[in-house]
């Protein structure tokens, strides 16, 4: 099994470890030509969205991936990679990768809460711990399956081969979430 992590930004190296327990073999993307590569997979981390979307605009990525993710990619998006796959950004900002129908709020918990750790039941995985960290959540979920909620804010969400957290699974002991992916795969 051979997962892709996007690498431009943000905290890629923590999912390739985890990845790499589970049993996968993984690979970085930071330019075009790394998409040439088969891979069963693809990762896209946390950091700063405007700055990844920013960057897989100049770097000629966006639409390659977004047609592979259209075409039945697994992937898993994870706070800042969320807010890549959003069809709708509530700030008004022009969406990224597009290609799942939820809308999502950045920044969402708040100065107070920006950044904070929990636990909570998660659809097809059980209880799992969740730290958070400047994260959004989703707003609206047409198409998407929500897979898990912190009060009413939906924080987890599946549509098909993309599943969306809000949370960084890549800071946490538990790696359920990613051996749940890797099934996918
Ligand atoms: N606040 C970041 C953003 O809006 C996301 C934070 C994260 O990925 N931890 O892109």
């Amino acid at each position: 099994m051979v997962i892709a992590v996007l690498a431009l930004q943000g905290d890629f190296a923590e999912h390739e470890k985890k990845l790499i327990e589970c049993g996968a073999e993984c690979f970085e993307i930071r330019q075009l030509k790394d998409l040439e590569r088969d891979f069963d997979g693809l990762v896209l981390p946390g950091g700063e969205s405007t700055v990844i979307g920013k960057l897989l605009r100049e770097l000629d990525l966006l639409e390659t991936l977004k047609a592979k993710i259209n075409n039945g990619l697994p992937v898993l998006a994870t706070c800042a990679g969320m807010i890549l796959l959003a069809k709708s950004i509530d700030s008004g900002e022009t969406p990224h990768l597009a290609t799942m129908d939820i809308a999502v709020k950045r920044n969402a918990f708040g100065r107070q809460l920006g950044s904070f750790h929990t636990a909570a039941e998660m659809k097809n995985i059980g209880n799992v711990p969740m730290t958070f960290i400047r994260a959004p959540y989703i707003t609206e979920c047409h198409g998407a399956e929500i897979l898990a909620d912190i009060d009413g804010k939906i924080v987890a969400a599946q549509q098909g081969n993309q599943i969306a957290l809000a949370f960084h699974p890549e800071l946490d002991e538990c790696n359920r979430i990613y051996e749940y992916f890797l099934r996918i795969c």
